[in-house]
């Protein structure tokens, strides 16, 4: 490490000393980087491809294209923020890294939904939790979705890949009390307790990975993939938004088209117009802005959807959680948010049954917890002093296998921009009373003094049998039940023929021959596990089906050289 890569203490609170800071020392090397304070965008650029975000998906993709030596664009609306910029402070964070300012939300106002916007995309922003595909999420791919090359087995090289390249290992340092709460309850009820992977290197176990990581520990695509591609020559358009493809029109008697150019429009960090708009022609298109955002795209521009799929079976993971306030000091806010899990109120029922729940915790951050668990006036204020010794628990619902469980679809506004709609039926909510009833039973069974689901009728309970009682009482309804989403997936469905997907299995969109989707947007359903994974890993393999596509090179997203 020289001189010039420490920064300097140049605040007053949360700002570290020493960390070298990839960012500024890529750009001092050159990068191609163009927009916002980067400099003003030309009026037309031409490339190989064209990426269309820089998070998850599109990280992975730009990282294995430049290295197939294609001449790579990767268009981002958010900002380009780096550690020096990451002061643990939420008041900062969701402004600037988060869609909406952080207060996106589903059409009707029912549930937060929390997505990246910024380089890195919601990379740079998440929990670091890292799982596989589940094998049988896999499965039912294969089965109502023509997936079956897809399974398990077939996934296991990019998975290998994936790990490799982001540094995913079991988390090892003592998990922090919020978690310990979880692992202590699940075992005095006699659950495994398994631990969590994190996608990290050299991690401070700051907590602070939701508002961006100040030590470049995390593993995001702001440090990885997106460095990566810029040092082979690709160029990053940050503060651009895709608005529109201009579309060819119909070849003949087949419903197939091209896009014949991308439209983007420069941006102010508020997401208003800073500019006129850029032109941008590429023998490829690859959208991955997202679930809601990628398929937003699509039915801007008018994209063919013989089936009306489009932005249909977007799926949340809808997240539940329960407070509780415990005899010792757990200060949950502080050490990895995600160390500890369970599966066994997945595993334990029928895929396509009434609606399974994965138990994680969620990080005790001021700002996000007294906004999205309930209480006002002197009830909050009781829980805002209660905060030191409050643990969460959150129980993410797996949407998208039952008949009755057919997630949300994405809708434009009269601006342009997207809107959710997604539907909180009877199915769901009766899932949501399930999981309070098994978080506040492992949270007794932990030792908790009290109890609070977060559903607005109900109190703080004493003991498991009057929690018990009382949930099973509650009328849970939409709008009073407490629902929060931070994984969105789907609109943008992958199927083996037309009639059921938006996009073929290897990702390209069934009536657009130059463009694919490589994002989270093009799950058939939601995983049942944390999404990071499944997105790394369909994009790698999707990737280098493209790559061989395009200029027929063979590229992985990590070789052995690399080790
Ligand atoms: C707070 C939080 C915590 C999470 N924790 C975890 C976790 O612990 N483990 C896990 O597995 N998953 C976690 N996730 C989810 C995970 O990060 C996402 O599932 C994954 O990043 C999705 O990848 P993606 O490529 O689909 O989209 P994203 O990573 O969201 O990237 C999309 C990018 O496209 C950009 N974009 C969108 N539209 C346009 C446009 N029109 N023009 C230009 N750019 C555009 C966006 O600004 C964004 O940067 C978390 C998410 C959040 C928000």
């Amino acid at each position: 490490m020289s001189s010039s890569d420490i920064r300097d203490n140049d605040g007053p609170s949360g700002a570290i000393t020493g960390i070298p800071d990839p960012i500024a020392e890529g750009l001092a090397r050159g990068w191609k980087v163009r927009g916002g304070p980067h400099g003003a965008l030309p009026e037309r650029i031409d490339c190989d491809v064209a990426i269309i975000g820089s998070g998850a998906g599109a990280g992975v993709t730009a990282e294995m294209l430049a290295r197939a030596g294609l001449q790579v664009l990767i268009i981002e609306e958010g900002p380009l923020k780096s550690s020096r910029d990451f002061r643990q402070r939420e008041s900062d964070a969701y402004t600037q890294l988060y869609q909406e300012g952080g207060g996106r939300k589903t059409a009707d106002q029912a549930i937060p939904v929390l997505q990246g916007r910024c380089v890195g995309g919601s990379t740079t922003v998440n929990w670091a939790g890292s799982f596989r595909t589940p094998a049988e999420t896999l499965a039912f791919w294969g089965e109502r979705f023509g997936l079956s090359t897809l399974n398990f087995d077939a996934m296991q090289p990019w998975f290998e890949q994936v790990e490799k390249r982001l540094n995913i290992s079991p988390w090892l340092t003592e998990a922090n009390a919020n978690n310990q709460v979880l692992r202590r309850g699940l075992e005095k009820v006699g659950v495994p307790a398994p631990t969590i992977n994190r996608n990290v290197k050299g991690c401070w176990n700051l907590g602070s990975c939701g508002l961006g990581c100040p030590t470049n520990a995390k593993q995001s695509m702001l440090v990885t993939t997106i460095p990566a591609a810029l040092d082979l020559g690709a160029t990053l358009l940050v503060q651009t938004r895709a608005e529109r493809f201009e579309l060819q029109s119909k070849l003949g008697n087949s419903d197939e088209r091209e896009a014949e150019a991308l439209i983007c429009q420069p941006i102010q960090t508020d997401g208003s117009p800073a500019g006129a708009p850029l032109r941008v022609r590429a023998k490829h298109f690859v959208v991955a802005g997202g679930a809601i955002n990628s398929p937003a795209l699509l039915l801007r521009s008018d994209a063919p959807d013989p089936f009306n799929l489009l932005g249909r079976r977007t799926f949340l993971h809808p997240t539940v959680a329960s407070c509780s306030v415990m005899p010792e000091v757990v200060n949950g806010w502080a050490g990895a948010p995600l160390a500890v899990y369970s599966d066994h109120f997945l595993s334990t029922q029928a895929m396509d049954g009434v609606i399974g729940y994965k138990l994680e915790t969620a990080p005790v951050h001021p700002g996000l917890v007294l906004t999205n668990l309930g209480g006002i006036g002197s009830k909050l204020a009781e829980r805002a002093r209660a905060l030191p010794q409050t643990a969460v628990l959150i129980g993410l619902l797996r949407d998208g296998f039952h008949p009755d469980s057919i997630g949300g679809s994405v809708k434009l506004r009269r601006d342009g921009s997207p809107a959710l709609d997604y539907p909180v039926n009877a199915y769901l909510l009766e899932g949501a009373r399930r999981a309070h009833l098994t978080m506040a039973e492992v949270q007794f069974a932990a030792g908790a003094r009290s109890v609070h689901p977060v559903h607005e009728l109900a109190q703080d309970y004493r003991s498991w049998a009057e929690a018990k009682a009382a949930i099973q009482a509650l009328p849970y309804k939409p709008f009073i039940t407490g629902f929060a989403s931070a994984h969105v997936m789907g609109g943008c469905g992958m199927a083996a023929d037309a009639a059921r997907g938006v996009v073929r299995p290897d990702g390209q969109h069934w009536q657009l021959r130059n463009v694919s989707v490589h994002d989270g947007s093009t799950f058939p359903t939601s995983i049942g596990a944390n999404p990071q994974m499944t997105v790394y890993s369909q994009a790698a393999r999707m990737t280098a089906g493209l790559a061989r596509r395009l200029n027929g090179r063979e590229v992985r997203l990590f070789s052995p050289s690399q080790s």
